[in-house]
């Protein structure tokens, strides 16, 4: 039986260079929601700069564990599953670790769900709430606890992790990211780990551009997204997701259509932002598939009776073209009133 004291919780600092030169939000988040759960470390594969150590610190990051992977391994493997999972499984072994935190995206639940395999831990992807079932230090095992919506955000479950370490992915968004009330000097511990010669070779890796300053759809805390309804016209939508700061998506009909190029649904992107904005959008199953375990759901429709407004949590009828520019104006008005 393990006596757990402070338990230690590992977030993967994910990072596809040789050097760490930001924090993601959604790492910052997941270093937010350790902190709930115990002493916090991470883990990295890159060489993290000054500014990135500082930003650890002040998050109440106690070491960062980074990979000595051979030199000989290219750069471009650093996205490749058998490699995380490598460091992944190492760093858990070497630290003991209670719980290895990744962040929800495609590679980090490829990479968790291989580590876990190789540990032979309890694996939750996608969880949306984290939290010991018993007082940390009351000497018992006690199992995490962990929330997850499933079925397009209509039910949650609960789950627990009996076997120690567990290995968590974590959605975006599921906490704010706060620094730690009492900073921290992160301090970087090389981690020698074993890498068998990856067997594939990424030949080649293109980054789609983004709009200068968005943030990624898939972990935005706020998203806007257009339909049919904007008739091709997705100026209203970027103005207002800029005026946000907000990621921008669209239903599959608005994509097919050529309007935009990511679509948020069953068949697309799942999002689970803060805020959802759908304006001139119907609110079909498909698409109310990737966006209902959004926290608060507004819609903008000139028809009152769009399934979507049923949906939404605040229902604005009328026309986009009026409503979003209304909208972004207001909002910049009040950002410029508390500057
Ligand atoms: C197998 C399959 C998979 C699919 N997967 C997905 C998926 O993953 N994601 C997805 O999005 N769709 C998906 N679809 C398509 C989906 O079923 C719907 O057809 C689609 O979501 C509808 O898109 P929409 O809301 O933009 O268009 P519509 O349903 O045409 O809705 C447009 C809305 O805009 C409103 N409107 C019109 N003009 C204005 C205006 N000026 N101002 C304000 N409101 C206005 C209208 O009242 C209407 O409610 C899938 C379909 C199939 C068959």
């Amino acid at each position: 039986m393990t006596i757990r004291t402070r338990p230690t919780v590992l977030v993967f600092l994910d990072s596809p260079q040789r050097t760490v030169e930001t924090v993601r939000p959604a790492v910052l988040e997941l270093i937010t929601l350790g902190r709930t759960l115990g002493r916090v470390d991470v883990v990295t594969l890159g060489a993290p700069t000054v500014e990135v150590l500082a930003t650890l610190g002040a998050y109440g990051v106690h070491l960062v564990h980074q990979a000595q992977v051979p030199t000989s391994l290219p750069e471009s493997s650093y996205r490749l599953t058998s490699v995380l999972a490598s460091v992944l499984a190492t760093a858990v072994r070497r630290n003991d670790a209670d719980v290895l935190l990744v962040p929800s995206s495609f590679a980090g639940k490829e990479a968790a769900a291989v580590a876990a395999a190789r540990l032979g831990s309890g694996l939750v992807v996608d969880a949306s709430s984290l939290a010991w079932t018993g007082e940390p230090g009351a000497g018992d095992p006690a199992p995490l606890r962990l929330g997850k919506r499933v079925f397009a955000g209509t039910w949650t479950t609960v789950s627990t992790v009996a076997s120690d370490p567990a290995v968590v992915t974590v959605r975006a968004n599921t906490v704010v990211a706060e620094p730690a009330a009492v900073a921290t000097e992160a301090v970087v511990e090389p981690l020698p780990v074993e890498v068998e010669a990856p067997r594939v070779t990424v030949v080649e890796r293109t980054l789609k551009e983004r709009a200068a300053g968005r943030p990624q759809l898939e972990e935005a805390a706020i998203v806007v997204a257009g339909g049919r309804g904007t008739n091709g016209d997705f100026g209203p939508v970027d103005d207002l997701a800029d005026a946000l700061g907000a990621a921008v998506g669209a239903t599959r009909d608005a994509v097919f259509e050529g309007w935009f190029d990511r679509y948020i649904g069953q068949t697309g992107v799942t999002v689970a932002p803060r805020l959802y904005i759908g304006a001139g959008i119907s609110g079909a199953p498909h698409h109310r598939g990737g966006m209902q375990a959004s926290q608060v759901i507004v819609s903008v429709n000139n028809d009152p009776e769009a399934p979507i407004v049923e949906q939404s949590d605040f229902a604005v009828v009328g026309d986009l073209a009026d409503v979003l520019p209304q909208a972004a104006a207001a909002i910049r008005e009040h950002k410029a009133a508390r500057a």
